[in-house]
Order: C-alpha cells, then sequence, then structure tokens
C-alpha cells in the first residue's frame, strides 16, 4: 500500500478523550477484552456487507467469502485484525471513531465508578468498543476501503491515542479494514500465535464468520525441503449457535454466546431456545440478563434483539420483535419467511413479523412463569431487577394480560416489608371468607404505604392490602380492574366496599348523627378545599383522612404532575374524621372560632401529608403547629 504525502491530523472530541485517558491509564483489567471488541466490529462490518450485497451483489465481487483474519508479528510486537466487510469512507471514519463522541461515551464516563474491575466490565455495552485498542496499544493505525469504492480511494487513520488521529489517503488497499495494533511494551505478551489463539476461543467463538489464524510451524524443515508459507486455518467454530440443534450445546455454550453478543461479563439469568416450525419457520433463542442496564428507563432504549433471515444478520435493536415492557430481553431470532432484502419500513407492518413477534413474547411469558414456579428465588432476583418494567405489561399488551398479572408481585400487609414478592394468586389464596376484592394502596414511599391511615380498619379486619410504592404502579393499577374475577379497589379512594355488620352500620350512623356539629363546623372552615366532610368508617387511630374519588389520581401523583407542569383537573378529596379521637374531642370543645379553624387547617394539613401531597402555605403549618404545641 502506498500513501499519499497529504496528511491530516484531527483533534479527538474531549469526551474521547476523557475516555482514552481512562483506558490507557490502565483502568482495564481485563486487557484482553480488546480482541474480543475488534473482532465484534470486524464481524458486525462483514454482517454490513452481507446484507448490502442482498440487493447489490457486485460489493462482493471478486473476494466473496467474508472472514476476519488475526496476525502477529512477534518480533515488532503488533498485532492485525483485518477484515473483508463493508469498510469505511473518510467521512464514515471521522464519524465512528474519532472526533464525535457517540452518545453511549459521556453516558459511559459518568457511570464510572472508579472500581477498575466493574468499570472496565462496562466498555462494550457502552459501543465505545473500537477504543479498547489503546488499552493495549501506543498506536493504532486503521486502513479501510469502502465496499464499492474504488482502488485508491482507502484512507488511514492513525492515532497514538493522547489527544488527536491523522489521516490520509491510500492508494490500492484492499476492501474492508485492517486494524494495527502496536503494542505497549508491557502487553508485547499478546503478539503470540499461542495466546491469541486462546483468547479467540474464549470470547470470540461464535462468530459466524471464520476467524483465521496462520497455522503454527514447529521446527525447522528438513534438509532439502523447501520452507512452506504457513497457511491460514479456522481458529473458531464459525456456526451460528442457535441454529444447531439444542441436543448438541451445552449450558457453557450458551452462557458464552450471550456474553458475546451482549458485551455482559455476566452468566445470563435464563434463555430459551426454540425452533418455530408451523405456518411460519424462526428460530429464537431469547436470553434475559442478570442485571439491567444502565439505560432500562430511557426513553428511546431499543430493544436488544437481533434479526437474521436465513442467518444473514439484518438488524440489531429490532424493536418491532418486542413489546416495551419486555425490552430487557436480549437474544436473537432467525426468520426462514422473510425476504433477504427486508427494509425497516417493510418491517414496520409484517404479518410474519407480527407472527413471530407474538410467538416470542409467549416464549419469553413462559419463560418467566417456569421460574417463578420452579426456581422463586431465581424468579425473585429478577423482579429486583426488572419487576418494574415488566409492571407496565397490563397497561401495554392486552393479550397476555392474564399471564402477565400472574407474574406481578408486590410488597403487602401480610408481612409488612418492602420485598416485593406477594403474587396476586397467593393474595386471592389468602382472601378471607366474604371478601371478594383485592385491596391495595399506592404511594410515594414503602413507609408511606405502609402507615397509611387508609389500611387502619382493613389492618383492623385482619384484610390483607398490598403496598405498592413504584412509579409506574399508580399507572399500573388504572390497567387492571380485575384478576380471577376479584375486582381492584384502592384503599384510599371510593367506598372500601366492607360489608360491615349490622352492628357497625348502626354505630356509624349514630357518631355521625352526633358529629353532625362538629362536621357542619369543619365543612365551613374549609369551604371548597374538599368536596364533603363525614365520619370515616375506616380509621381507627388517625384522626382524620383524604379519601379520593374511584377514578381521582393519588394524590403523590397528582404531586409530581403539577411539578412537571402539567394542568391537572381540580377535582377535591373527601375528608374523613374520626370522632373518637382525642384531637376531635378536643375540637369539638373548642368555642374560639380563630382557633377552631386553627385545628381544622392542621388536620387537613397532616392528613395532606400522610398522602405524599403538598401543602399549600407550609410555613402557616408550621406556625399554627408551633402555637398549638406551646398553648398546650
Ligand atoms: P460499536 O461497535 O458498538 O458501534 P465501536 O467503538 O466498537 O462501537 O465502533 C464504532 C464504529 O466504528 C462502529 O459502529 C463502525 O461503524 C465503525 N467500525 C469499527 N470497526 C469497523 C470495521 N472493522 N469495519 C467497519 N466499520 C468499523
Ligand atoms: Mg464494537
Amino acid at each position: 500500500m502506498t500513501a499519499t504525502a497529504k496528511v491530516e491530523t484531527h483533534e479527538f472530541q474531549t469526551e474521547v478523550q476523557q475516555l482514552l485517558h481512562l483506558m490507557i491509564h490502565s483502568l482495564y483489567s481485563n486487557k484482553e477484552i480488546f480482541l474480543r471488541e475488534l473482532i465484534s466490529n470486524a464481524s458486525d462490518a462483514c454482517d454490513k456487507l452481507r446484507f448490502e450485497a442482498v440487493s447489490n451483489g457486485e460489493l462482493l465481487s471478486g473476494d466473496a467469502d467474508l472472514r476476519i483474519d488475526i496476525d502477529c508479528d512477534e518480533a515488532a510486537g503488533t498485532v492485525t485484525i483485518r477484515d473483508n466487510g463493508i469498510g469505511m469512507n473518510r467521512e464514515e471514519v471521522i464519524a465512528n471513531i474519532g472526533t464525535i463522541a457517540r452518545s453511549g461515551t459521556k453516558q459511559f464516563l459518568d457511570s464510572m465508578t472508579g472500581d477498575e474491575k466493574s468499570d472496565s466490565q462496562l466498555i462494550g455495552q457502552f459501543g465505545v468498543g473500537f477504543y479498547s485498542a489503546f488499552v493495549v496499544a501506543d498506536k493504532v493505525t486503521l486502513t479501510t476501503r469502502r465496499a464499492g469504492d474504488s482502488e485508491d480511494s482507502a484512507v488511514r487513520w492513525e492515532s497514538d491515542g493522547s489527544g488527536s488521529f491523522t489521516l490520509e489517503d491510500v492508494t490500492d488497499a484492499c476492501r474492508g479494514t485492517e486494524v494495527v495494533l502496536h503494542l505497549r511494551e508491557d502487553d508485547k505478551e499478546f503478539a503470540g500465535t499461542h495466546r491469541l489463539r486462546n483468547i479467540i476461543k474464549k470470547y470470540s467463538d461464535h462468530i459466524t464468520f471464520p476467524v483465521r489464524m496462520l497455522e503454527q510451524q514447529f521446527g525447522e524443515p528438513e534438509e532439502g525441503e523447501e520452507k512452506k508459507d504457513p497457511e491460514w486455518e479456522v481458529v473458531n467454530s464459525a456456526s451460528a449457535l442457535w441454529a444447531r440443534s439444542k441436543s448438541e450445546i451445552d449450558a457453557e455454550e450458551y452462557k458464552e454466546f450471550y456474553k458475546a453478543i451482549c458485551h455482559d461479563f455476566e452468566d445470563p439469568l435464563a434463555w430459551s431456545h426454540n425452533r418455530v416450525e408451523g405456518k411460519y419457520e424462526y428460530t429464537s433463542l431469547l436470553y434475559l440478563p442478570k442485571r439491567a442496564p444502565f439505560d432500562l428507563y430511557e426513553r428511546d432504549q431499543t430493544s436488544g434483539l437481533r434479526l437474521y433471515v436465513q442467518r444473514v444478520f439484518i438488524m440489531d435493536e429490532a424493536d418491532k420483535l418486542m413489546p416495551r415492557y419486555l425490552r430487557f430481553v436480549r437474544g436473537v431470532v432467525d426468520s426462514a419467511d422473510l425476504p433477504l432484502n427486508v427494509s425497516r419500513e417493510i418491517l414496520q407492518s409484517n404479518k410474519v413479523l407480527d407472527a413471530i413477534r407474538s410467538g416470542s413474547v409467549k416464549k419469553v411469558l413462559t419463560m418467566l412463569q417456569n421460574m417463578a414456579d420452579d426456581e422463586p428465588e431465581k424468579y425473585a432476583e429478577f423482579w429486583v431487577q426488572f419487576g418494574q418494567v415488566l409492571k407496565e405489561g397490563p397497561g401495554e399488551d392486552f393479550a397476555n394480560r392474564d399471564q402477565v398479572c400472574k407474574l406481578l408481585r408486590y410488597a403487602s400487609t401480610h408481612s409488612d416489608t418492602d420485598e416485593q414478592t406477594v403474587s396476586l394468586d397467593q393474595y386471592v389464596e389468602r382472601m378471607q371468607e366474604g371478601q371478594d376484592k383485592i385491596y391495595f394502596i399506592t404511594a410515594d414511599s414503602f413507609a408511606a404505604a405502609k402507615g397509611s391511615p387508609h389500611l387502619e380498619l382493613l389492618r383492623k379486619k385482619g384484610i390483607e392490602v398490598l403496598l405498592m410504592f413504584d412509579r409506574v404502579d399508580e399507572w399500573g393499577m388504572s390497567h387492571l380492574q380485575e384478576f380471577e374475577g376479584k375486582s381492584f379497589v384502592s384503599a384510599a379512594k371510593g367506598d372500601l366496599g366492607l360489608e360491615d355488620s349490622e352492628e357497625d352500620k348502626k354505630a356509624l350512623e349514630e357518631s355521625a348523627k352526633e358529629s353532625e356539629g362538629l362536621v357542619e363546623r369543619i365543612k365551613a372552615v374549609l369551604n371548597d378545599r374538599v368536596d364533603e366532610v363525614k365520619v370515616s368508617n375506616r380509621l381507627t387511630s388517625s384522626p382524620a383522612c383524604l379519601v379520593l374519588g374511584e377514578q381521582d389520581m393519588a394524590l403523590h401523583m397528582q404531586q409530581l404532575l403539577k411539578q412537571a407542569g402539567h394542568e391537572l383537573p381540580s377535582s377535591q378529596p373527601v375528608l374523613e374524621i374520626n370522632p373518637e379521637h382525642a384531637m376531635l374531642q378536643r375540637m369539638d370543645q373548642e368555642v374560639d372560632e380563630d382557633r377552631f379553624s386553627d385545628w381544622v387547617s392542621l388536620l387537613y394539613d397532616q392528613a395532606m401529608l400522610a398522602e405524599g401531597g403538598a401543602l399549600e402555605d407550609g410555613a402557616g403549618f408550621v406556625r399554627r403547629l408551633n402555637e398549638m404545641l406551646l398553648s398546650s
């Protein structure tokens, strides 16, 4: 290859520089991963070319066997990774590995903890794989030519990883990309054939293209024999794991495959490998990760499924393949029915894809149900990581609602701990005789849910209440009307629907009558801040509580939305009072109307605070409270 004289120098963007600095200064304790990252890029490049060649066969001309070759020179201390894939033109080189920090770079830097071992494992996940070359190299030279571009249009990129890189034009380069690593003094060991073979076996065995190295030659040639040039031999198994039959694959292989395609360092929690035949034919290999990724709750987080058509890679992050509430699923789907030249547009609405999707969703739900039934501890582990996402399910996936409901877990007053382990089946099983409703309460923390005054009567009657304190719960419950014929009732809203005994009813009526005067006085003070004031049948030890209409949004959520600047319909809650409570009895005796008014305000504000709502006049609350305390 000959390079022309013109050499341009470009600065790396600040964030790329920071990242490189971190890597170079030995953050990476697991150095050998550099090879996995570079081979993974080479394999992606071959995938991309194979896909483009479906509609433009010319691209492969002259060199149709896609492959990745690894070479090393022990004496010079270099490792070379070469692929005959898609390659890059000048603009692509600059965009992909240079000036511009990819979105992942900044997030990666933000999520660094300073714990070397775990930080280094993050690198692959953030799409900053290429830079890992600098962990072992003090100079990297990348020469690349875009498939389809003329032979003299190659470009060479070179950097020592400090602040800048150079670009120069190169003529007569082969199609694809060649990366030469000039190893650091301390990392020369990686230029050994044996070492490289082991690393390839360990991290890149599943790569579907042949990864080749020169065969090893032992000893000197015999007298009179000519020294033969070593031949290339394939080092990896180069078969699509998912296309092999289940019985041939052992657990270790499944785990390694997962780690390689997901850039994860941990084993998966579970997987499910299926060959589906019938109307449509496809294979799926679906994994559940052990740990939630950093961007699980980000809006544009896409699905981690890769779509193949007859083993040809089509695209990753195929978000058509999983609904959002299962966006943590990783793996591969390979269809025999889709056309090879599918475009993203075709995939927008496609019968085959719809069938694959609904089949795959069922597989995931079944995998989860089996885990919940057979390995509850493992399921608990899953729930801690992904439960909040799964709770979006009932609102999103009507067709599978019943199955998703069976997978939900909540905390409850049964154990009164914040661990979410109670299933709806368990709840129903424990229901009291005559109980036909599932009671729950939503709040913005476990403590607020557990301590809510709304639970007092239910607790007294020994009726279990599900305690919900995840953000998604209020929204999630608005989509759940019933489970197995039992309707859901919020303990904080409307009528609890408890069939009180005749005795209880009578007592309540009497109490209401006795308190008529007090109720009227309170109402006069609160005016339109409440819809109504009435004697409660849900309190036993608190003086009062605010009860919402059945359709109203919980107060802590109203609060959240208000903060976010949303207009809310102004429905007012009902103030329920407990006339047995000493505070109410004292109020009843109060003759000074100003003081009485202070009492009422305190009562209302307390009830509001207990719901996680915000006070309109916090300073007023404090002043009134202090006055009361001092005068008592
Ligand atoms: P990622 O692979 O997650 O996108 P990398 O840092 O590993 O992140 O690579 C950055 C980008 O550089 C790739 O997305 C690709 O566009 C380009 N690239 C890297 N290596 C190659 C290669 N061997 N052939 C073609 N393009 C490559
Ligand atoms: Mg990569």
